[in-house]
């Protein structure tokens, strides 16, 4: 039996519903699809090497190995021990965030007072999402996680921003496994800013045939 949430049948997308999360593993050489039905709504992903769950996606790696922080196709992204775990293969949207993190009850209250508490958030989709394979959230860290399809800037001045996302209806994002991995996302369900332009939508994940 899988500990994933979902076991994904290659050519079969699957939905992760407004504010849910999924787990399910994937193979090397497999290539993952994430759809944007609606446009507009953000994918924080985390992936693990399936047989060493210690070794997990990097930010950090894989924007010191680009030299860019603003990863799109054709680029490798990499794990904590810089080696390769996804190639992206085509992005139509062209928008992801790089830099690491995810929405949290506690940046939430930091960030938002009181509302933030028990507000819906990617750490505990996350978490709960990997739950099934004996991880909590101390099994991962806000360096794995890509935040794709959202916008963030970095103005000239340093300002820091999170921004209304550029996903039209439809735009996907296709990554090639390369390695073994167990991937979890979570759909985000925040509302407070900017970064689904406030409303949730949904998600489809499909491994390709
Ligand atoms: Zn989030």
């Amino acid at each position: 039996m899988s500990r994933a949430t979902a076991v994904l049948q290659p050519g079969v997308p699957a939905t992760v519903e407004p504010a849910g999360r999924m787990s399910f593993e994937v193979e090397a050489g497999q290539r993952l699809r994430i759809t944007q039905p609606e446009g507009e709504q953000v994918a924080d992903l985390i992936s693990f090497n399936r047989d060493d769950l210690r070794e997990l996606l990097s930010m950090h790696s894989s924007r010191a190995v680009n030299l860019t922080w603003k990863f799109t196709a054709p680029n490798v992204l990499y794990s904590n021990r810089t080696r390769e775990m996804w190639k992206i293969e085509e992005d139509l949207t062209g928008e992801n965030y790089c830099g690491g993190g995810y929405c949290s009850e506690h940046l939430n209250i930091a960030r938002y007072g009181e509302a933030g508490k028990s507000a819906p958030n990617c750490q505990s989709n996350l978490e709960a999402a990997v739950r099934g394979y004996g991880m909590d959230r101390w099994n991962f860290n806000i360096d794995a996680c890509f935040n794709i399809f959202m916008t963030v800037a970095y103005d000239a001045d340093g300002k820091w921003e999170i921004r209304p996302p550029k996903g039209k209806p439809g735009d996907y994002m296709i990554m090639r496994a390369l390695m073994p991995q167990i991937v979890a996302i979570s759909n985000c369900p925040i509302l407070f800013n900017a970064c689904n332009n406030f409303r949730l939508k949904p998600l489809t994940v499909e491994i390709m045939k």
